[in-house]
């Protein structure tokens, strides 16, 4: 069996630090490790309407934006196949058959989905859509074969229903699908990296994010106006590390050689911390060495982008390849699916002489 890959993400805007430090930058490094057989990267337009149904143009224009930051990223379309989720519809031919192996209960038992209900305020009008995308994804990753999921933390429910999906699916109707394996961040701060305003996830839907594309200047003014410990007012008080989001950045972020090169004062991360617990170290001294920090990784990328910038055309054609990619690898699996379902009549050919032949001996 192949190692497969496939993850993706929502277009409902441009891409920030959390989908980078999340997913992003590991998807490029598992892209050129060279380890895998097939790695699929969608733009879950499909699934971002599931939540903006009367907003099309939203998620329409987002998707150039995205593709434009996987690109500068580093995804490269000779390794990688980009895809647009709509593009592929034997997906949902997929969800509604597996609609009938999950219940109610169980969708209203997932914690992420439980929190974004909460967070766009639906209530009791939540959109049997955005309630069953759970389901939704594990079609995305079934009809890929995936056996590697690189997603962030809040993604780990979604592959765990995935997999209760495949053991289903497999025992009632025979060994077909492939159970995935999710992938989280090594680095435990990029886990669910924090928003500027220090909630809990940095969220295009939250209005907290630093993106990938923001100039040096947006970076700057940012990480200046970040959240960091609300009780550290002055030079000299002690300041908490935990929960302040300059050092969850630098956690994510800062290498040992930025040190001597931005902050030779200190030998690493652990020092600053320890002087700012003690007192004595203001915050725009962090903050400072953070957009230095932020800026080495950015500043290729946003340079990138520009290129990429100047040939849209190409980018929607490589989308449009990498679709038809897609859907044809969809299509193989879907058959597999309805042939174990035992709906593929009329490529059963024995079913029908059976049947024929049980009439004309009835006759
Ligand atoms: P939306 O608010 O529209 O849901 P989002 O910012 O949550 O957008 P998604 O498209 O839902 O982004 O997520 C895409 C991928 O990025 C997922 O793998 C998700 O786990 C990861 N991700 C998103 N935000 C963060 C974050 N703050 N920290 C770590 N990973 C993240
Ligand atoms: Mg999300």
């Amino acid at each position: 069996m192949g190692k497969i890959i496939l993850t993706g993400d929502r277009p409902t805007g441009k891409l920030h630090l959390g989908h980078y430090v999340g997913s992003l930058k590991r998807r490029v490094e598992l892209q050129n490790s060279g380890e895998y057989d097939e790695i699929y990267i969608m733009i879950a337009d499909a699934q971002a309407l599931t939540d903006n149904a009367d907003n099309p143009d939203k998620v329409r224009n987002n998707i150039i934006e995205v593709a434009l930051d996987y690109l500068s990223c580093g995804l490269d379309p000779a390794k990688s196949n980009i895809f647009i989720q709509s593009q592929v519809p034997e997906l949902t031919e997929l969800a509604f058959y597996y609609m009938n192996l999950v219940t109610v209960s169980r969708l209203q038992r997932n914690p992420t989905v439980k929190s974004e209900i909460q967070m766009r305020n639906f209530e009791a009008s939540i959109p049997v859509g955005f309630f069953t995308y759970p389901i939704s994804q594990a079609s995305d990753i079934t009809a890929f074969k995936a056996t590697t999921v690189p997603v962030g933390e809040d993604q780990k429910p979604m592959i765990e229903q995935t997999v209760e999906i495949v053991r289903r699916f497999n025992s009632v109707y025979g060994e077909v699908l492939v159970e995935p394996e999710v992938l989280l961040p090594q680095n435990t701060a990029c886990l669910r990296l924090p928003g500027t305003d220090g909630k809990a996830k940095m969220s295009k839907s939250l209005g907290n994010c630093i993106y990938l594309s923001d100039s040096a200047e947006e970076v700057r003014k940012k990480v200046m106006g970040m959240f960091t410990d609300p009780n550290h007012l002055k030079v000299s008080d002690p300041g908490k590390v935990e929960g302040n989001c300059v050092f969850t950045y630098l956690d994510a972020f800062s290498k040992p050689e930025h040190f001597a090169k931005y902050l030779p004062e200190y030998a690493s991360l652990d020092e600053l911390k320890e002087h700012y617990r003690c007192g004595g170290l203001g915050d725009v001294k962090c903050k400072k060495l953070l957009i230095a920090v932020l800026e080495e990784e950015l500043a290729p990328i946003r340079a990138r982008r520009r290129e990429f910038e100047q040939n849209i055309e190409g980018v929607y054609e490589m989308l449009r390849k990498g679709s038809q990619v897609a859907q044809a690898k969809a299509a193989r699996t879907l058959m597999e699916v309805k042939d174990a379902m035992r709906i593929n009549y009329f490529q059963d050919k024995e079913l029908i002489a059976r049947q024929a032949e049980a009439y004309r001996e009835c006759k």
